[in-house]
């Protein structure tokens, strides 16, 4: 028997920038990889898809060895059972469950912050699994050392093995995951209405995505009307990003220069100091992400340069978005001023 949701798999899983690294990761341990990535430590905010990882290696993990002995639990629950051993007097069958496994995926470590007795528990149990090479999966919604309160032992030991982050998903990613998930509920979702959810919805998280995608097929199905981006106005209004005016090249062109003082002209020439390359790119990965539309397009705004040398200039910026705090602050705020 495993506590494993079956849904939760690598074939379900969409697999975009955002979550590559992690994804890669949890698949070479799902080939067996135990030793080389021990524990596996995987971080990210709330509905990014770390559980469904999780249970995505320990569902692939029994099709191909089902005798192997995997277990799945979250540090709440692992919490909750340790307490009632303690007041059963069962301790030994609790440390036994946990010591016995051979892959173990703990979920959501950093509710163990702050509570001395499990946090101590788990430690043992820890040391137990790794000093016998067994696997661990660790999750979190922070890196180990972000963790507030988690005792400093814990914490070099979950940095012994692989981290592995995932970060929010891209428009394209948001609408692959709606186009992907419409599929396995027999929704009949079009790719524009689904770019348009993508793009509008307030959140990053896919949990909430999936909800939304959830409501819009309930209320079409309620009222026998077909899944359009009106119906998804309609329904998901609450959800949405207000649109009060249609973004065009213009007002990303307007946004830009005035967040950046630089003038339309210059952000157009061919100059290539910093303070006026660095603003033209920033438009350009807008207008990519915000415009659907082609290189050349872009490339054609800004003095006819070609579509490789545009696309350079929304990698380096979609690359330093990952990393750098400042840009992503930059980029919210442009967004906040294009919104509005
Ligand atoms: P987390 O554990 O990071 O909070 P979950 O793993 O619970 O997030 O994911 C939330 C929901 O979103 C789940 O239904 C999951 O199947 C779905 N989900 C998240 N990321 C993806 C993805 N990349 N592809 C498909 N579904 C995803
Ligand atoms: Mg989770």
């Amino acid at each position: 028997t495993t506590n494993l949701n079956k849904q939760y798999t690598f074939d379900n899983f969409v697999v975009g920038n955002s979550n590559n690294f992690a994804h890669a990761a949890c698949m070479a341990v799902a080939d067996g990889y135990f030793h080389t990535y021990n524990p596996l430590f995987i971080y990210g905010g709330v509905g990014l898809g770390k559980t469904h990882l999780m249970h995505a290696v320990g569902n692939r993990l029994l099709e191909k060895f089902p005798k192997l002995r995997v277990l799945y639990i979250s540090s709440e629950n692992f919490t909750n059972e340790m307490i009632s051993a303690l007041k059963s007097k069962k301790m030994d069958e609790f440390r036994e469950k946990y010591r016995k496994v051979d892959v173990l995926l703990f979920d959501d470590v950093q509710f163990l912050a702050g509570k001395q007795r499990s946090t101590e528990e788990f430690f043992y149990t820890f040391n137990s699994l790794y000093d016998s090479q067994k696997q661990i999966i660790l999750t979190s919604d922070k890196t180990p050392a972000e963790i507030p309160e988690m005792e400093e032992r814990l914490t070099t030991r979950f940095a012994w093995g692989l981290i592995a982050d995932i970060q929010p998903p891209s428009v394209e990613e948001k609408t692959a995951i709606l186009m992907k998930r419409a599929e396995l509920m027999n929704i009949d979702l079009n790719e524009k209405v689904a770019l348009f959810i993508a793009e509008n919805l307030k959140s990053d998280n896919v949990r909430e995505l999936i909800g939304a995608l959830i409501r819009l097929s309930a209320y079409s199905s309620f009222n026998g009307e077909p899944i359009t981006i009106e119906l998804a106005k309609k329904t998901l209004d609450r959800f949405l990003i207000k649109k009060d005016k249609i973004i065009t090249f213009d007002t990303i062109l307007k946004v830009v220069t005035e967040y950046f003082n630089v003038k339309l002209s210059e952000l157009k020439s061919k100059k290539r100091t910093k303070s006026i390359a660095y603003p033209r790119q920033i438009a350009m990965y807008l207008m990519r992400e915000k415009l659907n539309c082609s290189l050349s397009e872009i490339g054609e705004i800004f003095g006819g340069r070609d579509h490789s040398t545009v696309l350079h200039s929304i990698n380096s910026i979609e690359k330093k978005l990952k990393k750098d705090k400042e840009l992503q602050e930059t980029i919210k705020i442009l967004e906040k001023s294009l919104y509005n």
